[in-house]
C-alpha cells in the first residue's frame, strides 16, 4: 500500500500536539486532525482555565522534541509540595522538598492555553507535520497492510499507524470497537485562579479541611501580584451550587476553605467545573491503531498524573517507531504491553489517593478527631506518587 502519511494522529489537544512534536521531530511524516480550531488563548470565552504541572520526564521528552523553551517561558517551578491538615488544632503541615530528591524542581506549572500555543507553534514549524484543524476522523478501516481513515470533509488517507489522542469520548476507540470502564467518584473539581499578597515561594499547597482537597499551585505573577491556580475538589452537588454563587459570596467561601494559608485570596478568573472520573480502555491497541492519552486512560486531577502519563505513552511510541516497522501487529502489541502496567499502576495509585481523600470528607468534628492520622494516611501515598512522577522508582 502507498501511504499518504506514516502516522495519523486523531486529536489536537495537549497530548495529540505533543505526539505531533515528538514524532515529527523524530523525522516521521505525521498528519494531525482535529475538528476544533487550532488554539484559543487565555482571553477566549471558551478558554481552558486549567493549568498543567509537567514533571521532569515530561520536560525531558518535550525538550528533545524542541518544544520545551516555549512552554518553560510560561512555567512556574514547583520546589515544595505542602500538605496542610487545617482541621487539626493547631493545623499540621508536611512538606516534601524536591531538593531531597535531586537538584531540579518537581515540575513546572503551565496554564493550558500557553501549553497548547507553545506545542502548536513547534508543530507548525516542523516540515514533517501536516496539521488539519476543523476536520474530524469519521471512519476507520483497519487492514494488515495499513489503515484507511475517512475525514469529515470526505478526504481519505492511508496511514501506517493511527494514534488515537481524541480524548475521553474517543471516536477512534468506538470505531475500533474497543470498550472502556469508567468510575464516577461523584465529585467535581472547580478550577480558577487567585491573586494573593503573600508570595507563593514556588510551593504547591494542598489544604485538607472539610470536603475534598483544595490545592493552590503557583503561577506567574499577574499585574505585579503573586497568583496561584486552584483545583478544589468536593461533592458534585456542593460544587454545582458554588458555580452559581455571586462573586463576593464565592470569594468568601474560597477564603474560608483555604484556611488562610496564603493570606486573603482574590479570584481573578471565571470558574470551570470538571467532573471527577477515571476511565481505562479495555485494550490499548488494535490493528494499525494505538490508543494514547485520555482516549486510553483518564484519572482524577491529583498527583499531576494525567497528561504526564499521556506523555509516557508518547515516549514509548517514539521509541517503538524508531525501531521501524511502524504500525505492524508486533509494534502495536509491544506498545500495549509496555504501557498497560505503568498506566494501571498510576491509576491505582491515584484511585487510592482519591478514595483516601473522600474518606477524609467527614464533618469537621470527625476529621479533627482523626487529626494527624488523616494526614499520615495521605503522606506515604503522596510520596510514592511523587517518586513515580519523577521516575525515581
Ligand atoms: C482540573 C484538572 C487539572 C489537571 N491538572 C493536571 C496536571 O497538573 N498535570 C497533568 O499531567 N494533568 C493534569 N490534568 C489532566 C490533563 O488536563 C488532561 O490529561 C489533558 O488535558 C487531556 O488532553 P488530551 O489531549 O488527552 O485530551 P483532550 O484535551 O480532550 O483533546 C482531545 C482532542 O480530540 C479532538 N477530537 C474529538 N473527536 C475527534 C475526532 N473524531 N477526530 C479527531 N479529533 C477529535 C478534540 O477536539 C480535542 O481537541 C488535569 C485535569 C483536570 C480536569
Amino acid at each position: 500500500m502507498d501511504f499518504d502519511t506514516d502516522i495519523l494522529i486523531a486529536g489536537g489537544g495537549p497530548a495529540g500536539l505533543s505526539a505531533a512534536c515528538v514524532l515529527g521531530s523524530a523525522g516521521h511524516r505525521v498528519t494531525l486532525v482535529d475538528p476544533a480550531p487550532p488554539a484559543s488563548g487565555e482571553e477566549a470565552a471558551d478558554a481552558d482555565l486549567r493549568t498543567t504541572a509537567l514533571l521532569q520526564p515530561a520536560r525531558d521528552l518535550l525538550e528533545a522534541a524542541g518544544a520545551w523553551d516555549g512552554i518553560a517561558a510560561h512555567g512556574t517551578e514547583l520546589w515544595t509540595m505542602r500538605i496542610v491538615d487545617a482541621a487539626a488544632e493547631p493545623p499540621v503541615t508536611r512538606d516534601f522538598e524536591a531538593r531531597d530528591m535531586g537538584d531540579a524542581p518537581f515540575g513546572w506549572n503551565v496554564p493550558n492555553p500557553a501549553l497548547r500555543e507553545a506545542l502548536l507553534s513547534r508543530a507548525e514549524a516542523l516540515e514533517t507535520v501536516d496539521l488539519r484543524f476543523g476536520t474530524a476522523v469519521t471512519g476507520l478501516l483497519q487492514r494488515t497492510s495499513g489503515a484507511r481513515v475517512t475525514l469529515s470533509n470526505g478526504t481519505r488517507l492511508r496511514a501506517r499507524l493511527v494514534v488515537a489522542c481524541d480524548g475521553r469520548q474517543s471516536a477512534l476507540r468506538r470505531l475500533a470497537g474497543i470498550g472502556a470502564r469508567r468510575v464516577d467518584y461523584g465529585q467535581t473539581a472547580l478550577v480558577f485562579a487567585v491573586a494573593h499578597d503573600a508570595p507563593h515561594g514556588n510551593v504547591s499547597i494542598e489544604v485538607h479541611r472539610t470536603g475534598g482537597p483544595f490545592t493552590l499551585v503557583p503561577l506567574e505573577d499577574r499585574d505585579g501580584r503573586p497568583c496561584s491556580a486552584v483545583v478544589w475538589m468536593d461533592d458534585a452537588r456542593a460544587q454545582k451550587d458554588r458555580m452559581t454563587l455571586e462573586d463576593a459570596a464565592f470569594a468568601a467561601e474560597v477564603n474560608d476553605r483555604s484556611a488562610g494559608v496564603l493570606g486573603p485570596l482574590t479570584p481573578i478568573t471565571d470558574r470551570a467545573a470538571w467532573p471527577i472520573t477515571s476511565q481505562l480502555a479495555d485494550r490499548l491497541h488494535g490493528r494499525r491503531l494505538v490508543l494514547a492519552a485520555e482516549a486510553a486512560h483518564g484519572m482524577p486531577p491529583i498527583g499531576a498524573q494525567g497528561l504526564n502519563t499521556s506523555l509516557r505513552d508518547i515516549a514509548t511510541l517514539r521509541d517503538l517507531c524508531a525501531r521501524g516497522d511502524i504500525g505492524s501487529d508486533a509494534m502495536t502489541a509491544a506498545y500495549a504491553r509496555a504501557r498497560r502496567g505503568d498506566v494501571t499502576l498510576r491509576m491505582t495509585g491515584i484511585d487510592i489517593l482519591n478514595r483516601t481523600s473522600i474518606a477524609a470528607m467527614l464533618p469537621a468534628r470527625a476529621l479533627r478527631a482523626r487529626g494527624v492520622a488523616a494526614l499520615h494516611d495521605i503522606a506515604p501515598v503522596r510520596r510514592g506518587l511523587m517518586r513515580l512522577g519523577l521516575g525515581v522508582s
